[in-house]
């Protein structure tokens, strides 16, 4: 073929009417077709990305996720291996082919009752980046029926689309964080619960969401946007995560037990009950007594419980953890070349003032702060490179006032 006769194989343009051609093996391209095509691929493997989403879900397996979990949380043992066989078959189920057997795998709904600061929000947030889907956290005190001020259930999902973007695919594959759920118990059988969020009505509502329906959701939220087109937003695979503390519930287990024992022959009275730790021996009939109706608890079928937070525990989520507090500061510090370092009786001397003020592991970084405020402030930019803080330093810097302070926001 003589030169000036070259042709984009793809639109026909001949050479002179581009500014570039390509030559491949037995044809050409031209610089239009190749951004166009271009154009199309960016498309495609938008189209694909939840393929690979679902690929790279599949490649860990309950063990890993373990894995995962436990360099970012400390302890939680129980908890740790039931989300992790839960989060797994959750996407299992997603994954599934359609079959024509009558095997559907249900959902794997998660809720974990546990004091106030020992990890549950950190759970969730781990799983979510591990899996990378979006992630909404929403406290459930918050939520009242539609009609009442306040927000709707709704408003849930209008979260879930922010943290995705507003891309309704990954909304749809995300994870909900119901924080506090035990705050919308019925209050009829809950002689602690005073604040009023018209309880069984919002859990009426939430199982909507729960139970895997199309729900029509404002993009914005709130009823300032009367005129907003509305998303529908597919809640069946939506992996949702309640948590709460359940205040009192340990006296619901603790009778309950106690009428076992007494039902039953000695030989079950007769085993050890760890009354330091309760919460271990929950059942979902200890959540129906608590208030939450018996509907809401069918829909979170995996029920998990933490531990109260021990020394040990205290003391390994300070240094342990992958971004813990300790490695925040040094980082903090090298950013200004300053070398930071924290000798053991310093930690402990953190550690023992968050059990004895029940600061809880909140209070541990509430604590840190206060102990390195001056330091943050004085040293970058002065001649000091260097800063070991002792129990000493430690102690100076925490008096009574401040303590009185963290109590108050924790
Ligand atoms: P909850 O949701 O149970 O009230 P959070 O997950 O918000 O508690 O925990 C509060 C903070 O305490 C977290 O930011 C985290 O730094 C720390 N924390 C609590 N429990 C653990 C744990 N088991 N391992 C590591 N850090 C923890």
């Amino acid at each position: 073929m003589a030169k000036e006769e070259l042709e984009c194989s793809f639109c026909g343009r001949k050479k002179p009417e581009t500014s570039l051609l390509i030559a491949g093996l037995d044809a050409h391209i031209c610089d239009r077709c190749i951004e166009q095509a271009h154009g199309i691929v960016i498309e495609e493997s938008k189209e694909s990305d939840s393929e690979d989403l679902s690929a790279e879900l599949m490649l860990r397996k309950p063990q890993q996720i373990k894995t995962f979990l436990d360099e970012y949380i400390i302890g939680q043992e129980s908890t740790k291996k039931v989300m992790s066989v839960a989060v797994y078959n959750h996407y299992k189920r997603l994954l599934q082919p359609p079959s024509n057997d009558d095997i559907e795998i249900q959902k794997s709904n998660i809720i974990m009752v546990g004091e106030t600061g020992t990890g549950k929000t950190l759970m969730a947030k781990t799983i979510a980046k591990m899996l990378n889907v979006p992630l909404a956290i929403v406290d459930a005190t918050v939520l009242t029926e539609a009609g009442y001020v306040g927000e709707d259930v709704e408003s849930i999902l209008t979260r879930l689309l922010q943290a995705a973007d507003y891309s309704l695919e990954k909304a749809e594959k995300g994870i909900v964080f119901i924080d506090e759920i035990d705050k919308i118990a019925r209050k009829s059988d809950n002689p602690s619960i005073t604040r009023d969020v018209s309880g069984e009505g919002v859990q009426q509502a939430l199982l909507k969401l729960l139970e895997g329906t199309v729900v029509n959701v404002p993009p914005k939220g709130g009823r300032k946007h009367p005129d907003q087109k509305f998303i529908e937003v597919n809640t069946e695979n939506i992996l949702f995560i309640a948590g709460g503390a359940f205040d009192g519930i340990n006296r619901v287990i603790s009778k309950r037990l106690n009428m076992q024992a007494v039902g039953y022959s000695a030989s079950i009275s007769d085993d050890v009950v760890d009354n330091d730790n309760l919460l271990q021996y929950i059942i979902p009939k200890d959540l129906k007594d608590f208030g939450l109706i018996p509907e809401i608890i069918g829909r979170l079928p995996v029920l998990t419980y933490m531990d109260p937070l021990d020394a040990a525990t205290l003391r390994a989520i300070l240094t342990e953890p992958k971004n813990a507090i300790i490695k925040q500061y040094k980082k903090l510090f090298s950013m200004d070349e300053i070398e930071f370092s924290i000798t053991d009786g310093a930690l402990d001397f953190i550690v023992g003032k968050a059990i004895e003020y029940k600061l809880g592991a909140r209070g541990l970084r509430s604590l840190c702060e206060e102990i390195l405020t001056d330091a943050m402030f004085e040293l970058p930019g002065s001649d000091t490179k260097k800063i070991n803080v002792t129990k000493a330093y430690a102690e100076q810097k925490i008096s009574k006032n401040t303590i009185k302070k963290l109590k108050a926001v924790s």
